[in-house]
C-alpha cells in the first residue's frame, strides 16, 4: 500500500513539472505566432523566377458576394472561414471572396456540386495571434487556478496534440438507401426520419413529436456514416458532419464555441442532418473532476442546450455515432435528445452476401467466384472489411494481368485481410517439412470430427503474417454457441499439430510453432470451465471475471481451492484432447503421411482435396519427385 502511494505521488509531481513545461511551450508558440503574423501580413512579396525577373505571385481574383451568387456554377471548391471564402473556379483560377451567411448560397453551391469546407481552425489561429496577450493572461490565471486546486491531469498537453481543425463537410449527398446493404431492419427504422424530413408539415399539423436525435452505435466500419449520409440523400437535405474529437482544444471554451457554430449552421440550413461522429469523445460519462473533464463537460452541456433549444419542427435531425454506447453520459439519452437508438450489428451471413453482391457489381468478378461461399467464410467482417476485400482482390487481379477477379484473387485478399501480407521469408526445408506434418495433423483430426466441428476449408504451408502455415475451417452458419462435444473436438484439432510433430519427428524435436494452438486451446478450455459451466467438476459457477478489452481475467470469484480445481481441470481437458489427437494420428500414420506429402507438393490443399486424399474417393493423386525427398523419420 505504501509503495503504491509513493508511486502515485511521484507521478503527480512529474505531471506538475510537465505542466509548467507545457506553459513555456505555449508561450513560445504564441510568440512565434505573433511574429509570424507580422511577417505574413506583409506577404505577397515579389519572388525571383528562373530567368531572374521579379514577378508578383499569382494572386487570387476578388469576387463580390453577388458574383459568388451569380457564378455559383463555376465555383469548384470553397473553403469558408468566417466571412472569408477562398477556393478555385472550375477553370483553375483561384479566388477570394467575402460572403454573408446565406442558406440559399450553401444550397445553391451544393446543388452545383461545389465541394464546400467550413474551416474554423484558421480563424482560431488568427484570433490566438491577435489576442495572444489576453489569452496568455487567461492561461496564466487558469494555470495558477489549477495549481491551487491541486488537480493535474495533463489536460493541456493532451489538447495540444489533439488540436486539429474542425472540418465540417456539407452538401447534399447522392447516397441513398440503395447504397447500404445487409441492414434492412435498420433502414426500416430510419425511414421514418426520412419521411419526416420530407414532409415536415404533415407531422407538424398532426402535432406528432419527432425525434431530434438518433444514436447509431456499432463497431467501426458497420456503415454508420454511410447510413447517416443515406438518410440525408433519401430526404434530399444537406448533410453536415463533424467529429466529436474535433471539439476538444487547447483553449477552454473552444468546444462550446464549435458546438454553437455547427448548430447555427444547421439552423440556417434546416431541414438538414447534423452528423456527429465519435460522439463519445464529447458525451463520455463524467468521471473524475479534472481540468480536462470540466472543459468537456461544458462542451457536453452546450450540446444538450442546443439539442433542447431547437424547436421540434425546425427539421434538424442530429445523428450521433459511437462504437462505445456504454460510455455515454445518460443525460444524452434522455427524451428529446438522442432518444432514438439504433444498434448496427456486424452483418450476418445473408447480410454479408448482400454487401458482397453490392460491391461485386462495381468490380469485374468472374463467374467462377462463389459469393455465397465467400459470405460463409467471412464471419466477423464488417461492411467496410468486405468492400476492402473485393477491392484488394481486384488489385491482385490487376497485378497478375487478369481482367477479372478470380477465386484465387479472392482467397489471397481474404487471407491478407485476416492474417496480414504474405510472408516472403525464406524457410529452411526441414522447417517446411515439419510445418507440413503439423498442418496435416490438424487437417486429419478435423476430418475425424467433421460431423461435430466446422468442416475444413483448406490447409496450407504458405507462411503468412506470423503463421508458418494454417488450417482453416468454414462454419456452416453463424455460430452463437458450441456444444460440449464441439468444444472437445476443437481442443483435439487444436492440439493435433503438436501431436503430429511428436509422432513423426520425436518428442525432442517438437517446436515452439504450436504456441498459438496451445494458447487457443487453453483459452477455450478456460472459458468453457470457468464461464460457460461445461465442467462437471467445477459446476455451474461463473468464476472467471473476464477483463475489459478481452484480457484474461483473474479468477476473482474463486477461493484458492476452487482455483486449484480449475487449474487441474484445464490441464485434464487439454491432456485428454492431446491424447485423443495422438490416438487418431498414430492409428492412421500412413494417411497422415500422405497428406503431409501432398501439402509439401502442392502447398495448399482445399477441403475437398484433403477429403479425397484421406478417404480416397478417387485414387488418382499423382506421385511426384518431392514426395520421395519428403520421406519422414519415424519415431
Ligand atoms: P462507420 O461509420 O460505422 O465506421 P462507415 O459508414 O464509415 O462505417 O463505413 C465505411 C465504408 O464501408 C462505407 O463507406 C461503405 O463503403 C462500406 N460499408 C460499410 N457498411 C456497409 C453496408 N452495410 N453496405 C454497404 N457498404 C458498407
Ligand atoms: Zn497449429
Amino acid at each position: 500500500m505504501r509503495k503504491m502511494n509513493n508511486v502515485k505521488n511521484q507521478i503527480k509531481n512529474n505531471k506538475k513539472r510537465d505542466t509548467s513545461n507545457i506553459f513555456l511551450m505555449i508561450f513560445g508558440i504564441m510568440f512565434i505566432a505573433m511574429i509570424g503574423r507580422v511577417i505574413f501580413m506583409g506577404g505577397n512579396a515579389p519572388v525571383p523566377t528562373q530567368n531572374g525577373q521579379m514577378v508578383a505571385p499569382t494572386r487570387p481574383i476578388e469576387l463580390s458576394f453577388s458574383d459568388v451568387l451569380r457564378r455559383g456554377d463555376e465555383i469548384k471548391t470553397m473553403t469558408i472561414n468566417g466571412s472569408d471564402a477562398t477556393g478555385v473556379l472550375s477553370d483553375g483560377t483561384k479566388y477570394r471572396a467575402t460572403i454573408a451567411y446565406d442558406p440559399e448560397l450553401l444550397t445553391k453551391l451544393a446543388d452545383a456540386g461545389t465541394s464546400i469546407k467550413i474551416d474554423t481552425s484558421k480563424s482560431w489561429v488568427e484570433s490566438v495571434a491577435t489576442f495572444a496577450p489576453l489569452v496568455l493572461t487567461l492561461l496564466f490565471i487558469f494555470w495558477i487556478f489549477r495549481g491551487l486546486r491541486g488537480g493535474a491531469s495533463g489536460g493541456l498537453s493532451r489538447s495540444l496534440v489533439n488540436q486539429n481543425p474542425t472540418k465540417i463537410t456539407t452538401g447534399k449527398p447522392k447516397t441513398t438507401f440503395a447504397d447500404v446493404a445487409g441492414i434492412d431492419s435498420e433502414k426500416q427504422e430510419l425511414s421514418e426520419i426520412v419521411d419526416f424530413l420530407k414532409n415536415k408539415d404533415k407531422y407538424k399539423n398532426l402535432g406528432a413529436r419527432v425525434p431530434r436525435g438518433v444514436l447509431l452505435s456499432g463497431q467501426p466500419g458497420t456503415g454508420k456514416t454511410l447510413l447517416a449520409r443515406a438518410i440525408a440523400g433519401e430526404a434530399n437535405v444537406p448533410f453536415f458532419a463533424a467529429s466529436g474529437s474535433d471539439f476538444s482544444g487547447i483553449i477552454v471554451g473552444l468546444g462550446v464555441a464549435k458546438i454553437k457554430e455547427i448548430f447555427e449552421m444547421a439552423k440556417r440550413n434546416a431541414p438538414c442532418i447534423l452528423f456527429i461522429d465519435e460522439i463519445d469523445a464529447i458525451g463520455q460519462k463524467r468521471s473524475t473532476h479534472s481540468y480536462n473533464d470540466q472543459d468537456r463537460e461544458q462542451t457536453l452541456n452546450q450540446l444538450l442546450i442546443e439539442m433542447d433549444g431547437f424547436a421540434n419542427e425546425s427539421g434538424i435531425i442530429v445523428i450521433g455515432a459511437t462504437n462505445r454506447p456504454d460510455m455515454l453520459d445518460q443525460a444524452l439519452l434522455r427524451p428529446g435528445r438522442f432518444d432514438r437508438q439504433v444498434y448496427i450489428e456486424l452483418p450476418d451471413m445473408s447480410g454479408r452476401r448482400e454487401i458482397l453482391d453490392l460491391y461485386a457489381k462495381k468490380v469485374k468478378v468472374s463467374d467462377t467466384v462463389n459469393l455465397q461461399d465467400l459470405a460463409r467464410g467471412t464471419t466477423g467482417f464488417s461492411g467496410a472489411d468486405l468492400e476492402n476485400l473485393l477491392n484488394e482482390a481486384a488489385l491482385h487481379a490487376v497485378r497478375n494481368g487478369r481482367d477479372q477477379v478470380t477465386p484465387d484473387d479472392i482467397e489471397e485478399a481474404r487471407d491478407k485481410i485476416i492474417m496480414g501480407p504474405r510472408k516472403v521469408r525464406k524457410m529452411r526445408p526441414e522447417d517446411i517439412k515439419l510445418t507440413a506434418y503439423h498442418e496435416a495433423g490438424h487437417a486429419f483430426v478435423s476430418l475425424m470430427y467433421e460431423d461435430v466441428a466446422d468442416p475444413i476449408h483448406k490447409a496450407t504451408i504458405i507462411p503468412r503474417g506470423r503463421a508458418l502455415g494454417m488450417v482453416q475451417h468454414l462454419p456452416i452458419d453463424d455460430k452463437v454457441s458450441m456444444t460440449l462435444a464441439e468444444v472437445r473436438a476443437n481442443l483435439s484439432i487444436a492440439l493435433a499439430g503438436r501431436s503430429a510433430e511428436e509422432i513423426f519427428f520425436g518428442s525432442d524435436k517438437i517446436t515452439t510453432g504450436a504456441e498459438s494452438d496451445i494458447a487457443m486451446a487453453t483459452r477455450l478450455a478456460r472459458y468453457s470451465i470457468t464461464t460457460a459451466g461445461l465442467s462437471k467438476k467445477v459446476g455451474l459457477a461463473a468464476i472467471n471475471q473476464v477483463g475489459t478489452f478481452g484480457t484474461r481475467g483473474a479468477l476473482e470469484n474463486a477461493s484458492e481451492k476452487t482455483a486449484e480445481i480449475v487449474d487441474n481441470e484445464i490441464k485434464a481437458w487439454l491432456d485428454a484432447a492431446h491424447a485423443d489427437a495422438t490416438k487418431h494420428l498414430t492409428k492412421n500414420k500412413k494417411v497422415v503421411e500422405k497428406l503431409a506429402n501432398e501439402l509439401l507438393n502442392r502447398e495448399t490443399l482445399t477441403g475437398e482435396e484433403i477429403r479425397e486424399i484421406v478417404f480416397g474417393k478417387k485414387k488418382s493423386t499423382p506421385k511426384s519427385a518431392t514426395r520421395k525427398n519428403a520421406k519422414v523419420k519415424k519415431q
